[in-house]
């Protein structure tokens, strides 16, 4: 039996376009598009003439980061960027353990799921956990109904031990998800940032990347610390150590490049880096912009932890951008939506982002009925202005009914979020304890 979706405007994002009509989702893909006639068996729902978008896609998250909501601030108020990964996020990443992961995991691919956002390439810490983390992260998003490109993010900062318990921990994953490719889950090579890892460590990923054929996720310029250090600890910039490494090349995922030089900048636009740009994130923090609009080559959006609503980093980036009059386009932006779809379809081997026939049916329904003209010509000023994540109603993955009526198909919403809270109250008495 097919599903047939009727009355709906098709809105795609690679390339950006919109076309009245119904969608035939059939064996987990799009089957048929434009002028669909249900047949007698198949399940019709009428969209009433709302937009109908592609699940979407969030370039660079930490899911660990889901019950950090309303938590305590730090005794004494960081004053950088250092002493806010000091005393927040390495206090949180310790005091995780298996629930707690599991259970950031789940809430943090409900709320993605909520938004339209199907597919999270997530960056995960776990320094008292590493082991089999993974695992806790894709069955919690598995059991949400979502899709989810994974790794670990190796550092040295809890020594060769924690060095190589995180390799392990991503070159296990990896192996895994190459023995049963299904579409729905696949790894990357995560490392923290430069500032983080010892030049052993660096090759180390790289090996690991070359053995699976894929790249590397890690942190690069979030704040000038990061070149800062690079120039004191090993003479050189920041973009010839990642050079000198062969992080530099196709598949890589460099998260933020805020604080590049127009050279370095340059560089990772010619070399098939994906860089994922994080604009709420990198303003919460105080890190300044990224100059996306230099770069000629792949920039994804991403949340780096505030969420998964791809809808408001969109609408945040071209704030942002029009504050720096950095001289993005609306449609800038909505490639960006692409771009994530496009690496995480990479990874995935599955294609996401669109509604073309053959495309998985990562299909995200709304109630919003364009008050205003929509055309293929301005599509991505109703991203920015119009459509948003309140106007969610349904989402499909792989062609099964995830979020329907506005209900959770896959879980009793209510009391996860209410066993969460209980598990984000035992972290958060962690983290007083650590130092
Ligand atoms: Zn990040």
């Amino acid at each position: 039996m097919a599903l047939v979706l009727t009355n709906a405007l098709l809105v795609d994002f690679d390339p950006v376009g919109v076309e009245a009509g119904a969608l035939r989702i059939e064996g987990g893909v799009i089957a048929a598009r434009g002028n669909v006639t249900a047949e007698v068996n198949d399940e019709v729902a009428d969209c009433g003439g709302a937009v109908v978008l592609p699940g979407m896609v969030n370039g660079h998250t930490h899911l660990y980061s889901a019950l950090a909501v309303g938590m305590p601030p730090p005794a004494e108020a960081p004053e950088n960027f250092r002493e806010i990964l000091e005393r927040v996020w390495w206090r949180l990443d310790q005091a995780l353990d298996a629930e707690s992961i599991e259970m950031s995991a789940r809430i943090g691919a409900i709320n993605a799921l909520r938004c339209g956002t199907t597919t999270l390439i997530d960056h995960h810490a776990s320094p008292n956990y590493i082991g089999g983390s993974l695992d806790l992260i894709e069955r919690a998003i598995r059991d949400v109904g979502l899709r989810g490109v994974l790794c670990y993010e190796t550092t040295d900062r809890h020594g060769v031990e924690g060095r190589h318990a995180g390799l392990d921990e991503n070159r296990r994953y990896l192996d895994r998800c190459e023995r049963a490719p299904d579409g729905r889950f696949a790894g990357l090579v995560g490392a923290h940032a430069s500032f983080t890892v010892e030049d052993e460590t660096l090759g180390q990923l790289a090996e690991l990347a070359a053995d699976f054929e894929t790249g590397v996720h890690i942190h690069v310029a979030e704040d000038p610390c990061d070149e800062e250090e690079c120039q004191e600890e090993h003479q050189m910039f920041l973009i010839d150590r990642l050079v000198s490494h062969k992080l530099l090349k196709p598949g890589s995922v460099f998260a933020h490049c805020t604080h590049l030089d127009p050279e370095a900048m340059a560089r990772v636009g010619g070399s098939g880096v994906t860089i994922a740009h994080n604009p709420r994130s990198n303003m919460n923090n105080g890190v300044g912009y990224t100059p996306v609009a230099t770069v000629r080559g792949p920039i994804m959006l991403g949340t780096d932890g505030i969420g998964s609503d791809m809808l408001a980093e969109a609408k945040a980036a071209w704030f942002m951008s029009r504050h720096e009059h950095a001289g993005l386009t609306p449609m800038h932006i909505a490639d960006m939506l692409a771009e994530s779809a496009r690496r995480a379809s990479r990874a995935l081997g599955v294609t996401l982002g669109g509604l073309a026939i053959g495309a998985v049916a990562d299909v995200v329904i709304t109630d919003y009925v364009p008050s205003t003209p929509m055309t293929p010509e301005n599509v991505a000023g109703h991203l920015l202005f119009g459509v948003g994540s309140e106007h969610v109603t349904d989402v499909l993955v792989g062609g099964e009914w995830v979020l329907r009526d506005g209900q959770i198909e896959s879980c009793d919403e209510a009391n996860t979020c209410r066993s969460a809270g209980d598990v984000a109250s035992a972290l958060w008495d962690r983290m007083a304890d650590i130092d």
